[in-house]
C-alpha cells in the first residue's frame, strides 16, 4: 500500500502531541491545567440548543441539506451582517453555509491552487491555510508576522515575482495566535495589493465577536473594494460557543461563492438543516448573550495577562481573540519553557513554534478555560521559580 505524499507532507496536528503529554501525566495519577486548544468551555447557549431539539423532531430535517443551505440561513446569516458591520450582502449569492470555517478554508484552497502555485500565508498562523495549500498541491510563501509590526504582514515585503504567482492571500484578525487586531487602513492596503498582483483575499473573521473592553472588530468587507477581490470567512464556534455543532459560513464575492459551492456540493453535502436552524437562532439572539459571554473572557485576560507579568513574561493585553500571546522568558525556546511550564507546573500552554517559524520565542495561552481551574493554574505558575537557561 502506497499513500499520496501529501499524507506525510502534514506536520502532526499540534494538539496531538500536547494530548498525548497530557495523558501519560493523567495516568501517573497527576491533574494536568491545560491553557492549550481554544475551545469555549461556557456552553452553548440554552435558546440555541432548544431550537435544535425543536427541529431534530421535524422529519424533513432528516434528509439530506442543500449544499447552499436553507435560504432562511442565507437570510439570517445577511441581517446579521447588516446589523453588525452595516453592509449588505446578497443572501442568494453572496453567502454559503460552511461546516464550520475550518471546512470552507481548506476547501477553498481547491478554488485556487493548481500544483504548483502559490498562496501568501501569514506565519505564526492557523495551520489550516498552509495545508489546505499543499493538499491542492502548492506552496506556501510565508507572510511572517512581527511584534513590530503589529503582527500584521509587511506587504512591501513580498518579492515582485511572488506576488505575481500567488493566487491567494490568507489573513486572520482578530488573530489566531497572537490576539492582534487590524483595521480599515491595513485592508484598505491589501485591496490595493490584491487588485495589483491579481490576488484573491480570504478573510478569517472567526474570533470577530471575541472582543474586550467595548471594542468591536472591523470586517474585511467593510473596506472599500473588498467584495471584489475576496471572501470572509466566520465561525459560530467561537462566536456563539458552538464548536460541537459545527457551523460557519464564507460571505463575500459572489464567483468565488460559486466556485467554492462546486467544490463542496462534489464532496460534502452541506450543513444539517437542524444546525442551520440552531445557526438563525443564535445569529438572531439579543448582542447580550455575546457581551455577558466577553466579559467572563475578559475577566480571564486580565488575570492571565495578570500573572505573566508577575512571573516576568512580556505581554500586551489582546483587544480580542481568545489568547494571551507572551514572550518567554530569556534564553528559552517556545518549546524548552513549555515543557518547563508542564514538567514543573503541570501547566499546559502551546509553544508558538507550533503556529510556524516566527512563533518562536512565544507562548499561547487560551481563554477557554473554566474560572476554578485558571486560578488554580495561575497559582501554580504564579508559584514556579524559573531558572536562568
Ligand atoms: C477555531 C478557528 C477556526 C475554525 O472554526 P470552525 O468554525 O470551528 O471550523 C478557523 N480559523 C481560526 C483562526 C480558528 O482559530
Amino acid at each position: 500500500m502506497k499513500f499520496a505524499s501529501r499524507i506525510n507532507k502534514v506536520p502532526p496536528y499540534l494538539f496531538v502531541e500536547i494530548s498525548r503529554k497530557i495523558a501519560a501525566k493523567k495516568a501517573q495519577g497527576i491533574e494536568v491545567i491545560s491553557f492549550g486548544i481554544g475551545d469555549p468551555d461556557i456552553p452553548t447557549p440554552n435558546n440555541v440548543i432548544e431550537k435544535l431539539r425543536e427541529t431534530a423532531l421535524d422529519a424533513p430535517n432528516h434528509r439530506y441539506p442543500e449544499t447552499d443551505g436553507l435560504p432562511e440561513f442565507r437570510k439570517a446569516a445577511a441581517d446579521w451582517y447588516q446589523r453588525r458591520f452595516g453592509i449588505s450582502v446578497d443572501p442568494d449569492k453572496e453567502v454559503l453555509p460552511l461546516i464550520g470555517a475550518k471546512e470552507g478554508i481548506g476547501h477553498m484552497a481547491l478554488c485556487f491552487i493548481e500544483p504548483g502555485d502559490i498562496a501568501l500565508v501569514p506565519d505564526p498562523g492557523y495551520p489550516v491555510y498552509s495545508v489546505g495549500t499543499w493538499f491542492a498541491g502548492g506552496e506556501c510563501h510565508w507572510m511572517p508576522l512581527l511584534e513590530e509590526n503589529g503582527w500584521q504582514p509587511d506587504l512591501e515585503a513580498i518579492p515582485d515575482e511572488v506576488a505575481d504567482k500567488a493566487r491567494v492571500m490568507w489573513l486572520n484578525y482578530p488573530n489566531n495566535p497572537t490576539g492582534a487586531t487590524a483595521e480599515l487602513d491595513f485592508f484598505d492596503k491589501v485591496i490595493d495589493f490584491a487588485k495589483a498582483h491579481d490576488i484573491a483575499i480570504m478573510h478569517d473573521a472567526s474570533y470577530s465577536e471575541v472582543a474586550f473592553d467595548g471594542y468591536r472588530p472591523a470586517s474585511f468587507l467593510q473596506a472599500k473594494g473588498a467584495m471584489e477581490v475576496g471572501l470572509e470567512f466566520h465561525s459560530l464556534s467561537k462566536s456563539y460557543n458552538m464548536t460541537g455543532w459545527r457551523l460557519g459560513m464564507a460571505v463575500g464575492n459572489a464567483e468565488m461563492i460559486a466556485a467554492l459551492m462546486i467544490i463542496k456540493s462534489n464532496l460534502d453535502s452541506g450543513v444539517p438543516n437542524a444546525v442551520q436552524y440552531m445557526g438563525i437562532e443564535a445569529m438572531s439572539s439579543p448582542r447580550s448573550m455575546i457581551d455577558e459571554r466577553n466579559g467572563i473572557y475578559q475577566h480571564r485576560r486580565d488575570r492571565v495577562v495578570q500573572v505573566m507579568r508577575e512571573i516576568g513574561l512580556h505581554v500586551d493585553p489582546p483587544k480580542a481573540s481568545l489568547y494571551v500571546w507572551a514572550r518567554v522568558p530569556e534564553g528559552y525556546s517556545s518549546a524548552k519553557f513549555t515543557e518547563f511550564l508542564l514538567e514543573e507546573g503541570n501547566i499546559v500552554v502551546t509553544p508558538g513554534n507550533g503556529y510556524g517559524k516566527y512563533g518562536e520565542g512565544y507562548i499561547r495561552l487560551s481563554l477557554t478555560i473554566p474560572d476554578v481551574d485558571m486560578e488554580k493554574g495561575l497559582e501554580r505558575m504564579a508559584g514556579l521559580k524559573i531558572p536562568p537557561a
